[in-house]
């Protein structure tokens, strides 16, 4: 029986834990699978897959990249990739700049309003090359502002506020046609947390198999349960294949733990049965 995971940050975007810290947990939660997909970066796969040997659990490489769909940031998972194809390699380096760029406009944002140096400062939370908006929370709670990253989102970082800056992201058939370059299977991640109409949704998914993109994450630790049973049914009637992701990140204060999330319904195609595993997760 398999037990896998199909989305988990790292340090390398703004996750908590070290690739190998990671791994560690992915065996104490007895995974078998676990795909490593931080944002826009494959750095921490390699370091992964190198401490996953000798335990039970296997390291699927992944990605989850920043796209841009009709003004609206969509996050697609490029799952089961050859992290050394250039052409994705070079679509991550195009968004680690748009990233700089953002971070440098954010920080214009909330000095501003009195925060010291955001830029500097956020480079101390960063542990990898990438800069979140995790990483200026931080900042701002180390400075008083908020007690927690919800709050900050809410207060500085979204809705015209001093630190919201929109990223000018990936379109979205450039980010599936690296993923599908790279050997992998494009995702749509998390579904609920785009609020779409379902016209909207509709058309996201056309738009999104037009370019070779194939599955759509049911299950997701940002999910309802009821939530997970409309996106089995349209994954079912668009004849996707299902994916499960817990997108754990291993910050203090956040719920959802590794792997422990919702099976997917009975009449979803798994992703992983195009890799070759069973489909019946435990
Ligand atoms: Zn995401
Ligand atoms: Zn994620």
């Amino acid at each position: 029986m398999i037990k896998i995971d199909c989305h988990s940050h790292t340090i390398a975007s703004d996750g908590a834990l070290t690739p190998e810290a990671l791994v560690a947990m992915a065996e104490k939660m007895q995974l078998t699978h676990l795909a490593v997909t931080d944002h826009d970066t494959m750095a921490s796969v390699a370091k992964a897959t190198q401490a996953a040997i000798g335990t039970g659990v296997t390291v699927i490489p992944g990605v989850e990249i920043s796209v841009t769909w009709l003004g609206r940031t969509i996050h697609v998972l490029g799952l089961n990739v050859d992290i050394h194809n250039a052409e994705l390699l070079e679509g991550l380096r195009g968004l680690l700049k748009v990233r700089g760029d953002r971070a440098v406009k954010i920080a214009e944002g909330l000095e501003k309003v009195g925060v010291k140096q955001p830029l500097e400062h956020v480079k101390t939370f960063a542990k990898g090359e990438l800069i979140s908006r995790t990483h200026f929370a931080q900042v701002l709670i180390e400075q008083g502002f908020a007690n927690n990253v919800k709050q900050v989102f809410k207060r500085y970082l979204v809705n015209k506020k001093p630190g919201a800056v929109e990223g000018d992201w990936a379109p979205l058939a450039d980010a599936v046609s690296w993923i599908t370059a790279a050997g992998g299977d494009a995702v749509i991640a998390h579904p609920a947390r785009y609020k779409l109409t379902r016209t909207k949704l509709i058309q996201l998914i056309g738009d999104f198999k037009n370019a070779g993109g194939v599955g759509l994450e049911v299950v997701s630790s940002s999910h309802s349960s009821n939530e997970i049973h409309i996106f089995a049914d349209l994954a079912v009637k668009q004849e996707m294949f299902a994916s499960r992701g817990s997108d754990y990140h291993g910050l203090e204060g956040q719920w959802a733990k590794l792997g422990h999330i919702a099976d997917l319904p009975k009449k979803c195609v798994p992703i992983w049965s195009k890799w070759g595993l069973e489909t019946t997760p435990v």
